[in-house]
């Protein structure tokens, strides 16, 4: 049987808050218990936002922590960083203009929308009112000619994917409901659906676990992997932790950060916290991720998002 391998895959935009750590414990705990390996991935694609500082920050937290990684990224290994996975994005890219599935789009709105980093709940990640998959090549000529760089979109086709979540079921999405979506900007940068399909597929990686913020990202991304050929792993995706007025917790927010709790708060201190909130443990008190291991059961972690209060906290 095939070994399993989870990975963490932290945006190196910010120091890491208390849902990142809630999700990268929970990831650690579900590779662990199925004796799995575990990739440390670096996604860099937005590289106005991320800076190595902080990937330095989050390797170093994750350790600290007692949630180590088997393998990945560090300053000597940067292949583990999307940043220098380049050329694995222009094959895949070019595979799939090869099955005529990649269309240029010149609309103003798809230039603005990020696409480089994962989709934040509410964001808007397509444009339904966008006719480009249409223009003839005259048309797209003139829009060259007058100086417009297109960004790069992925026909979607009318069709229903489903898949089992390991946490919450069965899902099922027609993926023409979200439409066409980017792919690569129009600066060059490749987009995350394409970068995080091609790596998921490229590292063999067989069980995502990560917030259910991505839920919706992957219907995309199962289809993508099986256009290029690759076999999608299984998800499983975790509830967020959330404020008292329901907002994700976010390194944008500036919630508990991992500076913070640092200051005050010893690794199995953390650990335990987080243990009972998610509900692996019915008491708080302090408790390594090692010890962990054998309590952790996904039947244990609750479905609805956990509010999460900072004054508990402080
Ligand atoms: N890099 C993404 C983030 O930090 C996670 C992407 C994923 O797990 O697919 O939000």
């Amino acid at each position: 049987m095939k070994k399993n391998t989870g990975r963490y895959a932290p945006s190196p935009s910010g120091v890491m808050h208390v849902g990142n750590i809630s999700s990268s414990l929970l990831a650690w705990l579900d590779c662990k218990s199925l004796e799995g390996s575990l990739i440390f991935r670096i996604e860099d694609l937005d590289r106005d936002r991320c800076k190595s500082e902080y990937a330095r920050k989050i390797a170093d937290d994750l350790q600290w922590l007692g949630i180590p990684w088997d393998e990945g990224w560090s300053e000597d290994r940067p292949e583990y960083a999307q940043s220098s996975r380049t050329m694995l994005y222009d094959e895949a890219f070019c595979f799939l203009q090869r099955k005529n599935l990649v269309y240029p789009c010149y609309c103003s709105r798809s230039r603005r929308l990020s696409a480089a980093s994962a989709p934040h709940p509410g964001e808007q990640t397509s444009d339904n009112s966008c006719r480009c998959r249409y223009l003839s090549l005259t048309e797209r000529s003139a829009l060259e000619n007058a100086g417009k760089r297109p960004a790069w979109k992925l026909k979607v086709p009318d069709k229903v994917i489903s898949f089992n979540d390991l946490h919450y079921g069965k899902i099922s999405e027609n993926l023409s409901d979200g439409g066409d979506f980017i792919i690569r900007r129009s600066d060059g940068l490749y987009a995350y659906q394409l970068a995080v399909s091609v790596d998921d597929m490229t590292m063999g990686i067989t069980r995502v676990v990560r917030g259910r913020d991505l839920l919706n990202s992957t219907p995309k991304q199962i289809w993508l992997i099986s256009e290029l050929g690759g076999t999608p792993p299984e998800y499983c995706h975790a509830p967020l932790l959330v404020s008292e007025d329901r907002r994700k917790m976010s390194k944008r927010y500036g919630d508990l950060s991992m500076e913070a709790l640092r200051e005050r708060l010893e690794p199995e201190e953390i650990v335990g916290r987080l243990a009972g909130i998610l509900g692996i443990t019915e008491s708080s008190s302090p408790i390594t991720a090692e010890e962990l291991v054998e309590r952790f059961s996904w039947d244990k972690i609750p479905e609805d998002d956990i509010i999460f209060k900072d004054s508990e906290w402080l």
